[in-house]
């Protein structure tokens, strides 16, 4: 048996979106069937029914209706699934049998624009990438504002998954051979395959970059058209990120740095970004964010975005006026991606003009300022004049459809006003009538009403009805306690005013649509201003959070040393309200540059770190630092690592994965780069960690030469400054009060008083005796790890609490020493020594 016509119109089509659930339009419903509808009905919750399809079995089937469909096709988008859009292209109405159906549209995870996942603080980005000979070419943009990209990535295949991660690609297209690849290696990307034939390969949009790069941009091209099923003019030419002009920062370290996302996932407080971010737009506040991810690494056009930030600070009645302003500019990137995708409603047009309204506003408050670069800026901002006047068109509070009407203000069409005139002059005679007829008949309750099916009428309360003018009016409907009729003059304008409003709403709609695509045209100039306009968002920011926060202007030199004063973590210290945070100074001259960090736990070791890093990213992204002054290098690539063991991430954190990344930081740091490795070898056995440990530092500091910091619990590698001599030794301080340890937070010069943790059992009063003694053993084993450090213990620390000696340091916390005999305190300390060599 063959399936019905219907089931093969559905197969065919079928066939062409394998990957995708179709949803098949069929009246009212978007109908989903067999597998399709088996895996729906279960991933959105709805009922799987079944229907006759011609063929012994019946056909499993479900359906979300059509006016809701926008809802179960965010669901399946969130779970990395695609979704092809069936529609008729005839009308049913008027088609005998079958009516034509077509896939309008491919929905995808990176295309998906209209979803209630789109946040408007962070691009969405689609990639596409491409082998090469040295390595990978990746291009991506993001649909919904049309901002793109592409650049080269050095390495294999795993460089590639790190830097779409990094960008958090929602989707990656390739070929079917990469795609096999890839998909082995990382389980989490979203991968598409595309044959990538049907861009045209002069297209312009790839000038800007070289040849090398052309192959993944135009694949990435024809994944658009093929999916979308048409050319989107908002896509921009594709910008050439030179790694080599940027600083890069890796997936890791962007994620240890808390730059735009909080470790612990969700929400982006306690982040950078959520620190830096007073933008005024969703436009600025993207860009910042590109901004954190991708700072410069060239001195000049570094200190250009100073010199703004600079004059924002001192110029604060313009930053004001301006802030105002920009509080008043709607998303432009996403309002010229709705008119690329035909998707632009009235209201969204008139955002775009009351927006560009304000352009002018903003250049003057710019040019009339004091500063030399603002006035050079404003001068430079291109208002689009001609797009806000073609939206003038656009009526002052156009409702959501355009279908509606009220779209267009009086006085832009001749034709359209005279329809309009016609229509509410009609609705005045209809006013007027009803006046005259209650006075006629001297029924004050009469009423002149409308309905779809009768048009417009005369009502009558029957307790009123010996007084209506029965010869004149006609019956038409009955009611409980009511009559209507109708009377031929009142069916004559009936006719005239519906044709008004036909007609008006027809030319409404004509005219709207033609002005939405008029303003395609302009999509490329309000790209640019929007793009300007962020940025001019980003540096007020900048000043504004300087000034709150107390950050100073960062100067760069051609060398390498870093030298800071008085820094601190902006995010620690917000937290803990300003108060008490202790700030830290960090000189690392080129002889120099390498800082081991002792400390005990909970000392600041971290945060010291961090805040260097932190420093130095928003240093090279033109924001001020928290420090009193800064003079720092031009910094290329910042790695940051993190022991597994003080990793918070995730429990799946292995001892592997610390080495993969620090091979990773390793490899490819230069001696531009900072290098921050935290409690690195932490994950393994003591002398395997610390073996480790030794031999990164010695290497970084023989091979790389990059700016250092290392902070470790192996108190033994303080003992390196001496054969390496750019390498120093810092420690985090702590005091002892009222019997409690306190950290002071300060870093201090030297290694970290090893005994420390002596001294504490001193300050708990442990018997003279077994301080004695423990003095003793401290100085044996230092001596004898000197003469063997595969045979003897690490110091026995009670900060300690990772490896061999958590066994020992428990049965000193629960022993009740001042029930113990010293002979059994000797005794204990005895068993643990013996614990501890054995
Ligand atoms: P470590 O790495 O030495 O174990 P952390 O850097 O994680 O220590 O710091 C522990 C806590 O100490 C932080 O969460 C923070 O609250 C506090 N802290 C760190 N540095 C400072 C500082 N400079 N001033 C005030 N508090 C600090
Ligand atoms: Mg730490």
């Amino acid at each position: 048996m063959a399936y019905t016509p219907m089931m093969q119109q559905y197969l065919q089509v079928k066939s062409e979106y394998q990957d995708a659930f179709l949803f098949f339009r069929l009246g009212d419903f978007y109908e989903m069937f067999f597998d399709d509808a088996l895996k729906a009905s279960q991933l959105l919750e709805i009922t799987l029914t079944s229907r006759d399809g011609g063929q012994a079995d019946r056909i499993p089937m479900c359906g979300v209706p059509y006016h809701s469909a926008a809802g179960y096709i965010d669901q399946l988008i969130a779970r990395g699934h695609k979704v092809a859009i069936c529609e008729q292209m005839e009308d049913a109405k008027q088609k005998k049998g079958m009516v034509r159906r077509e896939v309008v549209r491919l929905i995808t995870p990176g295309t998906h624009t209209d979803g209630k996942g789109l946040d408007s603080g962070s691009n969405m980005f689609l990639g596409a990438a491409e082998e090469t000979a040295s390595g990978y070419s990746l291009a991506y943009a993001d649909v919904s504002t049309g901002e793109a990209a592409a650049r080269h990535i050095f390495g294999g295949a795993k460089a590639l998954i790190e830097e779409a991660r990094s960008l958090r690609l929602r989707e990656l297209v390739v070929s079917d051979q990469l795609s096999l690849l890839l998909s082995g290696m990382d389980q989490e990307l979203i991968l598409s395959e595309e044959p990538g034939a049907d861009a045209p390969a002069g297209d312009e949009r790839v000038a800007g970059c070289p040849k090398e790069l052309h192959g993944s941009i135009l694949l990435l091209l024809s994944y658009i058209n093929r999916t979308q099923k048409q050319t989107l003019p908002h896509i921009q030419p594709f910008r050439h990120i030179e790694t080599d002009r940027l600083l890069s920062i890796d997936f890791h370290s962007k994620r240890n740095l808390e730059l735009t996302e909080p470790i612990r996932g969700g929400g982006r407080s306690g982040t950078l970004l959520w620190l830096l971010d007073e933008t005024a737009t969703a436009m600025g506040s993207r860009k910042l964010r590109q901004w954190l991810q991708q700072p410069l690494a060239e001195r000049g056009p570094i200190e250009a975005r100073q010199r703004m930030t600079a004059a924002f600070i001192t110029e604060f009645f313009t930053r004001d006026a301006v802030t105002d302003l920009l509080k008043e500019v709607y998303d432009l990137e996403r309002l010229s991606g709705k008119i690329s995708f035909g998707s632009a409603n009235g209201r969204d047009l008139a955002q775009l003009r009351n927006s560009l309204l304000k352009v002018p506003a903003i250049i003057g408050e710019l040019t009339g300022s004091d500063s030399d670069v603002l006035r050079a800026f404003g001068a430079e901002l291109d208002p689009c004049e001609e797009a806000a006047e073609l939206l003038t068109a656009i009526s002052e509070d156009p409702p959501l459809s355009p279908k509606d009407g009220g779209v267009i203000r009086d006085g832009y069409s001749e034709r359209l006003d005279e329809y309009r005139y016609a229509s509410r002059n009609g609705k005045d005679w209809i006013a007027q009538l009803e006046a005259a007829e209650r006075q006629r008949t001297g029924i004050k309750s009469l009423k002149i009403g409308y309905n779809r099916v009768f048009g417009y009428y005369i009502e009558v309360t029957k307790s009123n009805l010996h007084l209506a003018d029965l010869e004149r009016y006609e019956r038409k409907q009955t009611l409980a306690n009511a009559e209507r009729f109708i009377t031929p003059e009142l069916k004559e304008k009936e006719t005239l005013i519906l044709t008004a409003e036909e007609e008006s709403l027809a030319l409404e709609y004509e005219l709207f649509s033609g002005i939405r695509e008029q303003a395609k045209r302009f999509i490329p100039r309000i790209q640019t201003l929007a793009s300007r306009l962020s940025e001019l968002d980003v540096f007020i920011s900048f000043a504004s959070v300087a000034e709150k926060y107390r950050f100073t202007k960062p100067s760069f030199h051609d060398g390498t040393a870093i030298s800071i004063k008085e820094g601190r973590h902006p995010v620690v210290e917000k937290m803990l309200n300003r108060q008490g945070y202790v700030p830290n100074d960090c000189e690392m001259p080129e002889d120099r540059n390498m800082l081991l960090i002792t400390g005990p736990n909970m000392s600041g070791k971290s945060t010291y770190m961090r805040q260097i890093a932190l420093t130095v990213i928003m240093a090279q992204t033109g924001s001020y630092v928290p420090t009193a002054s800064a003079c720092l290098p031009v910094t290329d690539q910042i790695f940051t690592r993190i022991g597994a063991a003080d990793d918070l991430t995730s429990g799946q954190s292995t001892f592997m994965v610390e080495m993969m990344e620090s091979r990773y930081a390793i490899t490819h740091a230069t001696d531009r780069s900072l290098l921050l490795f935290d409690e690195i070898g932490r994950g393994t056995s003591t002398y395997d960690g610390m073996a480790l440990a030794q031999a990164m530092i010695e290497y970084v500091h023989e091979e790389i030469g990059a700016n250092t910091l290392f902070s470790t619990h192996y108190h033994e590698l303080t003992a390196l400054s001496e054969s390496l001599d750019r390498l120093a030794n810092i420690h985090a301080s702590a005091m002892e009060q009222s019997g409690k340890v306190v950290f002071l937070h300060k870093m201090k010069q030297g290694p970290a008083d090893k005994s420390y943790g002596i001294h504490v059992a001193e300050l708990a009063e442990l018997p003279a005796p077994i301080i004695q003694r423990a003095h003793e053993l401290l100085r044996e084993f230092e001596s004898d790890r000197k003469k063997d450090i595969q045979q003897e213990p690490a110091q026995l620390s009670l900060f300690d609490d990772g490896g061999a000696q958590s066994e020992a340091a428990e049965a000193i916390r629960n022993a009740r020493i001042p029930e113990m005999t010293p002979l059994e305190a000797l005794q204990l300390l005895n068993e643990l020594q013996q614990k501890l060599n054995s």
